[in-house]
């Protein structure tokens, strides 16, 4: 495969370049998959970084970013003459790829072998073992003579019925504060034409790192009816060394108390707009 039909293959499909191919010295390009959500079609082009000449056959795979941002293989390197046809196989291998029953993220194999969760979603379940709800099941002391039966049968029906209600009700607010426990949802007010860059916040809410002067865009548009406020932004400046895929592209974020990395987020520099915690 020629040099020229590589790059046009790439260009066509609308690949991104990384700064960085931490494997080795040749070019690597990604792209998100048409339809599968948070999956990205990974091609190591075989061309030699410095010298720009072909040094092995194209490779594809893919990846699940997962909710720390780690990239997680769920279509093994696929290599050959033909790299069109590589990346509509790693496509639809891509969207058969097992599924999470629990959380629906994309699973992948572990160094342990074990073909797990890309979330690793059952970390958040240890401690939810649900404690055997008490049987609320008062033993009232029987004194059978003061009362007729039919009256204590009713009055115990009743007793049973709101012990029920009462458990319920336990359980649910339980279970509503297990998740607002999960789940901070943050926002940013954004509006077309703000100059924005980035910062990276650490998981425990301080600010990591500052983007100004190295990072540089405009909002272009805000979608405000999509539940992540997405965000379209011309990026004009990039000296750091975030990727173009690293950079923010959501004005509401969820973080999930189990988040074990920082996340890059929008800072407006035109105006005072701060994000705020719900
Ligand atoms: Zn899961």
């Amino acid at each position: 495969m020629s040099l020229t039909v590589i790059k046009a293959t790439l260009k066509s499909g609308s690949f991104r370049q990384h700064k960085k191919n931490p494997k080795g010295n040749t070019l690597i390009y990604s792209r998100n998959h048409p339809t599968e959500k948070f999956v990205r079609i990974v091609v190591d082009s075989g061309i030699d970084k410095n010298t720009g000449k072909i040094v092995s056959q194209p490779s594809v795979s893919s990846v699940f970013i997962n909710i720390n941002k780690h990239w997680r293989q769920i279509v093994s390197a696929h290599k050959g003459a033909n790299l069109q046809g590589l990346i509509t196989v790693v496509e639809s291998k891509a969207c058969s790829a097992a599924k999470c029953k629990h959380c629906g993220a994309k699973k992948f194999k572990a160094k342990s072998g074990n073909v797990v969760c890309a979330n690793a979603c059952w970390t958040k379940w240890s401690g939810n073992k649900k404690k055997t709800t008490q049987k609320t099941t008062q033993k009232t002391s029987e004194k059978k003579p003061q009362k007729n039966p039919p009256e204590i049968k009713a009055q115990k029906k009743t007793q049973k019925k709101s012990q029920k209600i009462i458990a319920r009700a336990i359980t649910a607010n339980r279970q509503r504060k297990a998740t607002k426990k999960l789940q901070e949802k943050w926002s940013i007010n954004l509006q077309p034409g703000d100059l924005v860059t980035v910062e990276e916040f650490s998981k425990d809410n301080h600010k990591a790192n500052d983007y100004s002067g190295k990072i540089l865009g405009i909002v272009a548009s805000v979608d405000s009816d999509s539940v992540y406020g997405n965000i379209k932004v011309q990026w004009t400046v990039n000296t750091s060394s975030l990727e173009e895929w690293e950079l923010p592209k959501h004005a509401i974020e969820h973080r999930y108390n189990h988040s074990v990395s920082s996340w890059n987020r929008f800072k407006v520099i035109s105006r005072k707009s701060d994000w705020v915690k719900a």
